[in-house]
């Protein structure tokens, strides 16, 4: 059986490769990120730009006029759920402009693009299958646990709990952990609620605003379809150095829990998902960070440079039994770069530039092509220069969402209004001596405004920046 499944899979690769050879061939790019950070919105402005035929001016093969359609196909892996599309198409462009509901597991689409060739003289008409996969970036964080025991995973995230950042927030789990006799009866009830108060701290940690880098295991802050599934009911515990595991205690019960997390949720996403991705985007809520001051930012580029070791692995690591990836281009966005006067654009990109460095230069060897870009895959706002007392300030004008307030005022999200977003510093190391963004007031409660979606002309895709440039990065050369 083994050998006839290896006989077809190796069929499929050599079948792959002719068609490549043929046509446009077919590319898997992932879209991942934080939470919150732009993926859904990013992925429902790529396809509708895409099918619409809307002029992309930067991705070659729009410029040129040499793309003829773009259409959904139906969904190729029966396992994996679909993204919703249409839903989110409907909520941004419907009555209400709302944004659509954010990526809370795994999800596919297919896309197939007609195009005719570069070549001049001779070219041809040719297709580009253009698998799109959506998953949490939170899960990638997951990959360090597959080579570590539950006694090491234990003890290392109990050490981090008690830093004086996180040991507040770890409070109520640690207190769970009070009496515990880790070699006592294994006990389920008590096991179901050092687990939930574990959870809760992951959440405190992860909501308060980048402050605290993520900490695995992924599935506990975004559970997908194991949300109340036993799978998830572990935690650390306190095991003293050397200490032996007997089986039918807490200790044990919990160590296979975890190892179960490890084979049955970790290394199937790895091998699955992760493996057979050709190309991705790794979108970032730089802006969040900036305004959160310097810690933040400290933290948001361990994060990613945690993110970026996921793409390390496999090539020359214990890993490379169980997948070996084969990306071979990586985009940093930072997103929603709607929230800037276009004259900060460059640098928020030099800041992200900044920011992945450290991470890109550990990456050598990787094997994959990586760049750095700002973009607002919906652009909500526009651009206007508004004179006060003299002075020519760039404003960014758009409608707040219904509740936001700016200087006392609250917003019904039906009136607009101007806000200053101020100019990111030139120089992008500054922004870790603290003083993020030179801001033309003092009162900055504007910064936190959010934006309801613009209205756009029926059937038409809303406005984006720089969309254009992250497509011809990550596909142009498959339509040339
Ligand atoms: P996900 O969790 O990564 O799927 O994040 P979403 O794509 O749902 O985005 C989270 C929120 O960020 C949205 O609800 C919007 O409020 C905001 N957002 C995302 N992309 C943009 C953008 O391009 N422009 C603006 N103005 N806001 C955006």
């Amino acid at each position: 059986m083994s050998v006839f499944s290896d006989l077809v899979f190796e069929a499929g690769l050599v079948a792959r490769s002719l068609g490549d050879y043929f046509a446009g061939g077919a590319v898997r790019l992932g879209v991942t990120g934080l939470s919150r950070s732009g993926k859904t919105v990013f992925l429902t402005a790529l396809v509708s730009n895409l099918i619409a035929g809307a002029r992309l001016p930067v991705l070659a093969a729009s410029a040129e006029g040499r793309i003829t359609r773009a259409r959904l196909e139906p969904q190729p892996d029966d396992a994996v759920p679909r993204f919703g599309y249409e839903d989110h198409v409907a909520s941004l462009m419907g009555p209400d402009r709302q944004w659509p509901q954010s990526t809370r597991r795994i999800s596919q689409l297919r896309l197939t693009i007609e195009f005719e060739t570069a070549n001049r003289w001779s070219g041809r008409d040719a297709s580009l299958t253009l698998d799109l996969v959506d998953y949490p970036g939170e899960w990638l964080l997951d990959l360090p646990l597959l080579d570590k025991t539950y006694a090491t995973w234990a003890r290392e995230t109990l050490a981090a709990s008690e830093t004086s950042a996180r040991a507040p927030l770890a409070a109520g789990w640690r207190a769970a952990l009070a009496g515990l006799d880790v070699h006592a009866e294994a006990n389920e009830d008590r096991a179901r609620e050092i687990a939930e108060k574990f959870t809760a701290y992951l959440r405190k940690a992860r909501e308060n605003v980048y402050a605290l880098s993520t900490l695995p295991p992924g599935r506990f802050l975004m559970p997908g379809d194991l949300e109340g599934s036993p799978a998830l009911t572990f935690a650390p515990i306190p095991l003293g150095e050397g200490d032996a595991i007997v089986s039918g205690t807490m200790a044990a019960m919990m160590e296979r829990r975890y190892e179960a997390y490890k084979t049955h949720v970790v290394k199937p996403f790895f091998r699955d998902h992760f493996a057979r991705l050709d190309r991705q985007i790794v979108l970032v809520d730089a802006l969040t960070a900036l305004n959160s001051g310097p810690a933040a930012l400290s933290d948001l580029e361990n994060a990613l440079s945690e993110v970026l070791s996921a793409f390390r692995a496999g090539r020359a690591s214990s890993f490379a039994s169980i997948f070996r990836p084969r990306i071979d281009r990586i985009l940093f966005a930072a997103t929603k770069a709607d929230h800037l006067h276009h004259t900060s654009h460059d640098r928020l990109e030099a800041i992200l530039r900044l920011l992945t460095a450290r991470a890109i230069a550990r990456a050598e060897g990787v094997g994959a092509e990586i760049d750095v870009i700002a973009l607002a895959a919906i652009r909500a706002t526009r651009e206007a220069e508004i004179r006060q007392q003299g002075e020519i300030l760039k404003a960014i004008i758009g409608v707040p969402e219904k509740g936001e307030t700016i200087g006392g005022d609250v917003f019904d999200g039906v009136a607009e209004a101007a806000v200053f977003p101020g100019e990111l510093p030139a120089d992008p190391a500054s922004i870790f001596a603290g003083d993020a963004i030179a801001l033309p007031e003092a009162d900055n409660d504007w910064r936190f405004v959010h934006f309801r979606p613009p209205i756009t002309q029926r059937g038409q895709p809303a406005p984006h920046i720089r969309l254009d440039r992250a497509l011809q990065f990550l596909i142009g050369d498959r339509l040339a």
